[in-house]
C-alpha cells in the first residue's frame, strides 16, 4: 500500500516512521522497516497500527543507519499477519512492494524446487529470493535486479536493499505509483508512492514513469533505461517548503 524509503546521514529510522505515518490515511492492516548499516540489518514488522510499530522500534537498540526502506501494507496475497508484513527478506537482502506479481506462483514453485525456503503466503516474497538466486548466480547485484524484474509480471512498485552492497537501493516501478527524490541535504535520496513524506525533506522530486528503474546511491541515481538521466529528467520543485 505504501512505501518509503532513505539514504541519508539524517536519523533513517525516524525518517522512515514520520514517511510512514504520512501515508496512514491510505489504510493498511500492518508495517515494516528494514534498517542497513556495515556491521548489520535491523527488520521491525507489527500488525495494526503504526503505534505497534513504533513501539517495537523504541525498545530496540538501534544503532545509525545510512540507508533503510519501509511499508505500510494493504494485504493482497496472504492474511494481515506479522508474517505477511514487509519487508521481505531472503538470506541476504530485503524488499517492500506496492502492487500484485501476477505469476509469484509459477516463479516460487521453481524456486522451491531450487531449495529456497518461504516463510510468508504472499506474492512479494518471491521477489526478494528470485533477486538472491540470479545473485548467486553471477555474483553482480545490479545485474540479478534487472534479471528479477525481468520474469515479473502484474503490477509492482519496488524497492530492495541487500547486504551484498550496503549502499544502493534498488528501484523499480509499474502499475504501482512510485516518486524518487533528492533530499535537501548533500548525499540523500529519498522514495516514497505519495508525495506526502517527502514535503519539507526534498527539492527535486520525480514521480517515476511506468517501466522506469534503477540504483540510487548518496551520490549517484543510475536509471536502467538509456534516455533517462537525473540531470534530464523534468524535476518539481514544488517540495521545498513545509
Ligand atoms: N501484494 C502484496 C501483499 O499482499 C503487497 C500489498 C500492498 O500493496 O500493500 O503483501
Amino acid at each position: 500500500c505504501g512505501i518509503v524509503g532513505y539514504i541519508g546521514k539524517q536519523n533513517t529510522t525516524k525518517i522512515l516512521l514520520d514517511g510512514l505515518k504520512e501515508l496512514e490515511y491510505r489504510g493498511y492492516d500492518s508495517a515494516g522497516i528494514a534498517l542497513l548499516n556495515k556491521e548489520k540489518i535491523d527488520v521491525f514488522k507489527a500488525l495494526g497500527k503504526l503505534s505497534n510499530l513504533e513501539e517495537k522500534v523504541q525498545k530496540a537498540t538501534l544503532s545509525e543507519y545510512s540507508i533503510g526502506i519501509g511499508h505500510t501494507r494493504w494485504a493482497t496475497h496472504g492474511k494481515p499477519t506479522e508474517l505477511n508484513a514487509h519487508p521481505h527478506l531472503g538470506e541476504f537482502s530485503y524488499v517492500v512492494h506496492n502492487g500484485i506479481i501476477e505469476n509469484y506462483k509459477e516463479i516460487k514453485d521453481e524456486l522451491i524446487q531450487k531449495g529456497h525456503k518461504f516463510v510468508s503466503q504472499t506474492d512479494t516474497e518471491v521477489i526478494v529470493h528470485l533477486f538472491e538466486n540470479y545473485y548467486n548466480l553471477c555474483n553482480d547485484e545490479d545485474k540479478a535486479f534487472k534479471q528479477t524484474i525481468e520474469r515479473l509480471e502484474g503490477a509492482f512498485s519496488i524497492l530492495l536493499i541487500t547486504k551484498a552492497n550496503i549502499e544502493k537501493i534498488f528501484f523499480f516501478k509499474h502499475g504501482s505509483p512510485l516518486i524518487i527524490a533528492r533530499g535537501n541535504e548533500e548525499g540523500e535520496v529519498l522514495f516514497a508512492s505519495s508525495d506526502a513524506p517527502l514535503i519539507g525533506l526534498a527539492n527535486d522530486v520525480v514521480y517515476l514513469e511506468d517501466g522506469v528503474g534503477g540504483i540510487a546511491t548518496a551520490s549517484n541515481i543510475e536509471f536502467f533505461s538509456d534516455n533517462y538521466s537525473w540531470s534530464t529528467l523534468p524535476t518539481s520543485k514544488q517540495f521545498a517548503q513545509k
